[in-house]
């Protein structure tokens, strides 16, 4: 009703606008496409550095269990930690990573000891990448695939919360044990994009996967490999100094061990130890750290609106719970070995020979003293409806990595939680008309009455602010920025209460 009482003369100028409009954002998705490209070639660069193994995963003899006995591979942690080892001639050995280890616990015990540990709860800014190919984002009633919906991506930080707190009420087994504690990790989508800027956290890719050599099942398209999941991690990632990233995919195509990820639930990047190799962390790449899941074994059915696409018996949120425990420095509690030997490294885990499936009483290593295996732990292979507990050992474990491993040390004074300095309030209207800018550009949008344009710098720092009235129906500034240094730049516009960030981009 508002563009019919137009003169038609503003009409033509508005279908313009909107032009404009139109090209702007092709603009910035041609400038994000090229940045993502010139990343894609950086990070292959730096991979063809090493050599390539396309052998596979080489899955351990519990996933060859895993995947006889349930038809998924629980877990690939051990074997893509592996796959690093072969690219990165520092990472340390498991010998050298727990040496460091036990010292940092230690820290973590005689901290605790002196009471200077007792309630401290740590805070961790989450973003969900959902990686998909086009298809519709799922809704009630109209279940399509890997493009979850935002209720199914959030249920998963509900389970996180959950576990990493032991909450009341959190579903799961019968804990016998009592050996359950609250581990004192809290995990919030983030508020705040890499520039500060509002978001939500759950985050929508569409690209198509880079290989398509088996087509599996009816769901269409696939990741295949684990290159090509390392590379979208590379081109998708937000710096994982500020935010665990969680990338959420269809995987399939071949058998792990002939390089493809059928079956795969998940699996997490392994801290590190050491910050001296600067980017290229001796635990692997920082632009591929984070923890990789399966869309179907990714949230809770315990929240299912209608909307979720679930595996069947994987399917309370567990895997990324594992998952997440991996990428703080757990180990599976039967220690990846057929022997009785302590290979998780926490002494109030019974030792076990093998993984487990289910939540009947097993005792592998009676000579122990432990008592019965914990079947109830996450760090097992059970189902998800029978795990609750994350022991006392395996919380020092984690803390310690969190105060000390490079990247994680910087998630706790991440800001990218807290509420954006400028969230956007119904000026969604406005644009940008050039943007990249060279010289100048102009501001355009529907409002009355003042309008205030605040530019700051990357760091915050206010480079001017300009107050502009036009009496037109819409409203059009013209912004000079050539006296300006290359960068990114944000402007707040605000008008009667309005307001909205645009992102800005001086070449
Ligand atoms: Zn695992």
């Amino acid at each position: 009703m508002f563009y019919r009482t137009l003169k038609p003369n503003t009409r033509s100028f508005f279908v313009k606008q909107i032009q404009i409009y139109k090209s702007e954002k092709s603009i910035i998705n041609c400038y994000t496409f090229v940045f993502k490209i010139v990343s894609l070639l950086f990070f292959l660069g730096v991979n063809s550095v090493f050599a390539q193994n396309n052998s596979g995963f080489n899955i351990i003899q519990a996933n060859s269990r895993a995947k006889a006995i349930t038809g998924f591979v629980r877990c690939a942690t051990v074997e893509y930690e592996k796959k690093q080892s072969e690219k990165y001639s520092n990472k340390p050995s498991e010998k050298e990573f727990e040496s460091w280890m036990s010292a940092k616990v230690a820290q973590v015990k005689k901290s605790k000891a002196n009471g200077r540990l007792a309630a401290e709860v740590y805070n961790i800014p989450v973003v969900i990448h959902i990686i998909h190919n086009g298809d519709d984002v799922n809704s009630v009633g109209n279940i399509v695939g890997e493009n979850i919906s935002d209720v199914q991506a959030k249920s998963q930080i509900e389970v996180l919360n959950q576990d990493y707190r032991r909450m009341l009420g959190t579903p799961g087994g019968i804990n016998s044990t009592g050996a359950a504690v609250d581990v004192g990790i809290n995990f919030y989508l983030a508020k705040q994009d890499v520039d500060g800027l509002e978001t939500t956290g759950v985050i929508r890719h569409q690209i198509t996967p880079y290989t398509n050599k088996v087509r599996n099942g009816s769901g269409g398209d696939d990741w295949e490999t684990y290159e090509d999941v390392q590379q979208v991690k590379a081109v998708t990632q937000w710096d994982s100094t500020q935010y665990l990233n969680l990338w959420v995919l269809r995987l399939g195509g071949k058998e792990t061990d002939e390089d493809g990820l059928n079956g795969v639930l998940g699996y997490a990047q392994f801290p590190s130890n050491s910050g001296l190799q600067g980017i290229e962390l001796n635990g692997g790449a920082a632009s591929t750290d984070g923890v990789v899941i399966s869309y179907d074994a990714f949230g809770t059915i315990n929240k299912n609106d209608g909307s979720f696409s679930l595996n069947d018996v994987y399917n309370q949120g567990r895997t990324a719970t594992h998952e997440v425990g991996h990428w703080l420095g757990l180990r599976h509690i039967w220690g990846d070995t057929d022997t009785c030997e302590n290979g998780d490294y926490c002494l109030d885990t019974p030792n076990a020979t093998e993984e487990h499936y289910d939540c009947n009483t097993y005792d592998t290593c009676f000579n122990d003293g432990l008592g019965e295996d914990m079947v109830q732990n996450y760090m097992d292979y059970t189902n998800d409806s029978c795990m609750d507990t994350f022991t006392q050992d395996q919380k020092n474990r984690m803390i310690a990595v969190l105060k000390n491993s490079p990247r994680r040390v910087e998630l706790l004074s991440s800001i990218r939680a807290n509420s954006p300095l400028y969230s956007n309030k119904d000026l969604k209207d406005f644009v940008v008309d050039a943007n990249p800018v060279i010289n100048k550009t102009s501001i355009i949008g529907f409002a009355e009455g003042i309008v205030k344009m605040t530019l700051f710098n990357s760091q915050g720092k206010l480079m001017f602010l300009k107050e502009s009235t036009d009496d037109d129906t819409i409203f059009t500034q013209e912004l000079d920025f050539s006296s300006l240094a290359s960068g990114v730049y944000i402007l707040l516009i605000e008008n009667e209460g309005r307001k909205i960030v645009k992102r800005i981009i001086k070449q």
